[in-house]
């Protein structure tokens, strides 16, 4: 079975269609998806999606994306974090695309979520955008490595991923590795030791070719699966199982709390 390291289930273009989501994953044999929390606000709506279904699992945290939501303590994120079905903390990081001026709340932000994943001892799930030498240091003074995590949706050159992989992360590639003019993605996926990468879709965006510009959905992340099988000259099936290991290793109770 493969897993969907990424996903934001609960965003209306998706929660509006949740049955055939469902029946997409099943048929496409995804077994697992982590519904990923973006803001205290919406929190409910993640936490309720992961109580309904036992193969959904969730994270709580503040994206950076956003400047005018509730800002969380890190007694706040270490107590919703023990929330059973809980599983990392974010996503969180540091985005200066939409934020040119690189403000220091981000930087305050991400450090209160790495702060919170150390006392709750549970992986981070990291997003970075344009902001890559301040996201490394960030998790390097902060002590990201103690708990390691997830570098999700990993847009950035092989030295960043190098660096990441050498504080104990894992990088997760998204539909952005099939896209034809993704070339430094597409060494990333060859280069990354295969014990070290994951797979998602961050839908529902960057769905995957031959979905490309559609509503991305959890399904897709075969695609993602595949071209990776595909650049590394490997069978789909050592892919799919090798990134579901390295999803395992990274959350290892979760093996017991799936009904498989
Ligand atoms: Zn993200
Ligand atoms: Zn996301």
């Amino acid at each position: 079975m493969l897993v969907d390291s990424h996903c934001h289930l609960n965003f209306p273009d998706l929660a509006v269609n949740l049955p055939q989501i469902l029946a997409l994953m099943q048929h496409n044999e995804v077994g697992c998806a982590v519904c990923i929390g973006v803001n205290l606000e919406d929190l409910p709506e993640v936490l309720a999606l992961a109580e309904a279904h036992a193969h959904i699992f969730a994270s709580v945290g503040v994206h950076p994306e956003y400047a005018d939501v509730r800002e969380p303590s890190v007694a706040e994120l270490v107590e919703l974090s023990a929330h059973p079905k809980v599983i990392a903390i974010g996503e969180t990081g540091l985005d200066y695309h939409w934020h040119k001026d690189a403000p220091e709340w981000q930087r305050e932000r991400f450090r209160t979520h790495i702060r919170a994943a150390r006392q709750s001892r549970k992986p981070l799930i990291i997003h970075t955008r344009e902001a890559a030498s301040d996201t490394l240091r960030l998790m390097q003074e902060e002590g990201a490595g103690q708990v390691g995590g997830i570098m999700h949706c990993f847009t950035e050159t092989w030295e960043v991923a190098q660096m990441a992989l050498d504080l104990g992360f894992y990088i997760s590639l998204s539909g952005i590795v099939t896209f034809k003019n993704a070339l430094a993605i597409k060494e990333v996926a060859r280069r990354t030791p295969l014990d070290r990468l994951l797979v998602e879709t961050d839908a529902p965006y960057l769905a995957p070719a031959p979905h490309r510009g559609k509503i991305n959905q959890p399904g897709y992340v075969k695609y993602v699966a595949e071209e990776i099988a595909r650049l590394r000259g490997l069978d789909y099936e050592a892919v799919v199982s090798a990134t579901t290991d390295n999803f395992f290793r990274l959350f290892p109770d979760l093996r017991t709390k799936l009904p498989l």
